[in-house]
């Protein structure tokens, strides 16, 4: 029996991950879940957004199912952590409660597929794309400063040895998966320096791998292409910036972000969540799609070994889109997301 530390979140976080929780207990898998709280909850309880109580459940299982969790906009909002490490407690300050998750926990690649599923409205029909984004580097790194009143500056990085990892990591799973087309994501015609280190040596990395082809392209005309004929494409490599923005894009190929998922690895952790944020418009009403974080809980199946429960599942869920009687709002339906969910679990059990 596995256990997996379970993130509700904030917005929509709790309904999705209890929709996800539920039907991965009742898809047989021998997984169960410990609940701890981080976000505006664990703010107004706990007097910060994530609590050690976080880290230590995730240092325990290594694994995580994680609801999207609210970052405000500007200011100086920054997440003060503390960690056990050894006898002592490391204390660091981040700016997001999803940067201090993957910066703490060396989750230094963001898997995200893209694929559309019969019966969701979308304008294409065949894609079948994954995304592989770096994690740690870029512009994530949180170093902006105010250079007099009317200016502001950030850094971004990018190293060889950042780049040659996540770059290795796509490839083994690329070769797992039976993929066969890379594409690196850049910009190295105006960042000769960061993107163009990015895009030599994931060239260097990837050149010599049986069986993969390997091509780039610069990340607006990749934009523009993929909104043509996403079809064309295969596997992505991107830094962090790129990946946050055309993840989102390629959600809206596939029907939007109420249905696409994501993991985070590292070397010892892993950590599923959906792309979509916390929607905090629609929270609290019922009318979330869980679809995207019961994915994620799908990837969380497949990477601990249950492939006959994460195939249960993905057939269950297919069987409910391929109906149509039992889908969100998002998707042209009108069920709520406690329905939705009960009508997955339901074919679970038949
Ligand atoms: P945050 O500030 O946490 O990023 P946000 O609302 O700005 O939240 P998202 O949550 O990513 O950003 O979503 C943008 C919009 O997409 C939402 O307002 C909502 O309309 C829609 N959306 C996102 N996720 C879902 C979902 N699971 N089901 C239905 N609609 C969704």
């Amino acid at each position: 029996m596995r256990t997996v530390t379970l993130i509700p979140g904030d917005g929509i976080g709790p309904e999705v991950t209890a929709a996800a929780q539920a039907v991965v207990l009742a898809s047989g898998a021998a997984v169960s879940f410990e609940e701890v709280i981080a976000g505006q909850r664990a703010e107004r309880e706990h007097g910060t957004p994530l609590p050690k109580a976080v880290f230590d459940s995730i240092d325990r299982t290594r694994l995580a199912l994680k609801g999207p969790t609210q970052t405000p906009f500007g200011g100086d909002y920054r997440v003060n952590i503390e960690r056990a490490d050894g006898p002592r407690v490391a204390k660091r300050t981040h700016p997001s409660i999803a940067i201090a998750l993957r910066k703490e926990l060396g989750l230094f690649v963001n898997v995200r597929p893209v694929k559309k599923y019969p019966g969701v409205a979308s304008r294409f029909e065949h894609v079948d794309l994954v995304i592989f984004r770096e994690n740690s580097e870029d512009l994530y790194t949180g170093i902006e400063r105010m250079v007099d009143e009317g200016t502001a500056e950030a850094i971004k990085i990018i190293s060889a040895r950042g780049t040659e990892r996540v770059t290795r990591y796509a490839l083994d799973s690329m070769q797992r998966l039976g993929r066969r087309r890379i594409t690196i994501v850049h910009k190295a015609n105006v960042l000769k320096m960061t993107d163009g280190l990015f895009l030599r040596t994931a060239q260097e990395v990837a050149k010599d791998r049986p069986g993969i082809t390997v091509d780039q392209r610069v990340v607006d005309a990749l934009c523009m292409e993929l909104v043509m004929r996403p079809e064309d494409y295969d596997c992505l490599l991107l830094p962090n910036l790129y990946g946050d923005i055309v993840s989102d894009l390629a959600a809206g190929l596939i029907g939007g972000l109420g249905v696409a998922p994501g993991a985070n690895f590292g070397p010892e952790h892993a950590m599923f969540e959906a792309v979509h944020g916390s929607a905090p418009g629609i929270a609290g009403q019922d009318a979330a799609n869980p679809m995207a974080m019961i994915l994620s809980a799908v990837m969380l199946l497949r990477h601990i070994g249950e492939a006959g429960a994460a195939d249960r599942i993905e057939g269950a869920l297919a069987q409910v889109l391929r109906e149509g009687r039992a889908i969100t709002s998002d998707l042209g339906g009108s069920a709520g997301t406690r329905a939705m969910t009960a009508a997955i679990v339901e074919k679970l059990k038949t």
